[in-house]
C-alpha cells in the first residue's frame, strides 16, 4: 500500500474529468519542513507560528523569527508558505504574556484580539514576516477574525509597519495576505471579507466548537462533536462559494480537510486547497486522481 503512494509522488492533484486541487501541509515548526518534502506537499498551507512563542521565558525577537520564516520559504523554494500569526490563547498558556485566568479562554483574549490590544508583538511578528517574504513565496494568514473592522484595523497596522520598513530602507515585500474563517461570525459575513483579503482557509476545528458550542478540549464531549454535521459542511459550501464570488481562492486547513470520507464532497463543493498533516497528502491525492469531480 505504501508501494502505490510513493508512485503518487510528483504526480498532480487532479481528477480524471480535470479539477485541480492543491494540498498543501500543516506545520508545527520548522522542525517538519523534512516531512513536507518528503511527503510530496505543493506547499505549506498553515504554518503555526505559535511555536515561536511556547516553552520559553521571553518573547521571540525580530531577528529571531525573521530567521525561521526565511529558512521555511527557502526550503520550499517557490512554492507557497502561508504563516498564520500569533494564535496564542489562554489555553495556550505562556508566561511572559501575563493572560491571566479565564472563565471560557476558547471565547477569551487571544489570537489576533492580543495582536490588536497589543501591536508592538504583532508588529515585530509583521515586519519578520515582511522581510522573510522577499526570499520566497510566502502568505500571511490572520487567525480569529470576526468581522470587517478587525480586518481594517490589521491593514492599518500593516501600513504603519510597511512606512517604518520603508523610512528604514529595510528589504521587504508586502505578501498575499488572508484570514483563517474560523467563527460562525466569519462565514455569515463572508461575501464582505471576501472583498478584502486575498484568500480564506477555513479553521473546522475552531468552527465546529463555536458552531456546535463544544469545547473541543472536552474529553467528555467527544461523542457530540460531530464534524460532518450539516451545520459546519452548509458553512464551508458558503464560505467557498462567497470566495468564489469575489475571485478569490478558499481551502481547509482544520482536521476535517484530512478526512478522507469528505475529499470528494469537498472537491465537488470546489474547495481549492486542503491542507492536511504531511502523512496524509498522498492519500488525498489518490482519492483525488480516482473521482470524478462532476457528477
Ligand atoms: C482550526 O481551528 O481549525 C485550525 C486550523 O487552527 P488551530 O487548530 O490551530 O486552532
Ligand atoms: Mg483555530
Amino acid at each position: 500500500k505504501q508501494k502505490l503512494l510513493e508512485e503518487l509522488k510528483g504526480k498532480e492533484n487532479i481528477t480524471p474529468d480535470g479539477r485541480k486541487i492543491n494540498i498543501y501541509a500543516n506545520i508545527g515548526s520548522v522542525g517538519d519542513l523534512g516531512y513536507v518534502m518528503e511527503n510530496d506537499a505543493g506547499g505549506i498551507g498553515l504554518f503555526r507560528s505559535e511555536f515561536l512563542y511556547l516553552g520559553r521565558n521571553d518573547f521571540p525577537t525580530e531577528e529571531e523569527q525573521f530567521q525561521a520564516y526565511k529558512q521555511a520559504v527557502q526550503t520550499m523554494a517557490g512554492k507557497k508558505v502561508i504563516i498564520r500569526t500569533l494564535d496564542i490563547g489562554a489555553d495556550k498558556q505562556v508566561e511572559y504574556f501575563n493572560l491571566g485566568k479565564e472563565e471560557n479562554p476558547a471565547l477569551g483574549y487571544r489570537a489576533i484580539r492580543i495582536c490588536l490590544k497589543q501591536p508592538e508583538i504583532f508588529k515585530a511578528q509583521l515586519r519578520a514576516l515582511f522581510r522573510a517574504a522577499v526570499y520566497g513565496n510566502l502568505s500571511v494568514m490572520y487567525p480569529m477574525i470576526t468581522s470587517t473592522e478587525e480586518v481594517e484595523k490589521i491593514y492599518a497596522i500593516v501600513a504603519e509597519v510597511e512606512e517604518e520598513l520603508k523610512k528604514q530602507e529595510v528589504q521587504y515585500k508586502i505578501p498575499e495576505q488572508g484570514i483563517m474563517i474560523e467563527t460562525p461570525a466569519a462565514v455569515m459575513i463572508s461575501d464582505r471579507l471576501a472583498e478584502m483579503v486575498d484568500f480564506f482557509s477555513i479553521g473546522t476545528n475552531d468552527l465546529t466548537q463555536y458552531t456546535l458550542a463544544i469545547d473541543r478540549q472536552n474529553e467528555q464531549l467527544d461523542d457530540f462533536y460531530n464534524a460532518h454535521h450539516e451545520a459546519v459542511l452548509r458553512m464551508i459550501r458558503m464560505v467557498v462559494e462567497n470566495a468564489h464570488k469575489c475571485g478569490k481562492w478558499a481551502g481547509i486547513c482544520g482536521e476535517l480537510g484530512a478526512d478522507l470520507t469528505l475529499t470528494e464532497q469537498f472537491v465537488r463543493m470546489g474547495v481549492d486547497e486542503l491542507s492536511v498533516a504531511p502523512s496524509m497528502i498522498l492519500k488525498l491525492r489518490k482519492i483525488v486522481r480516482e473521482m470524478k469531480a462532476e457528477e
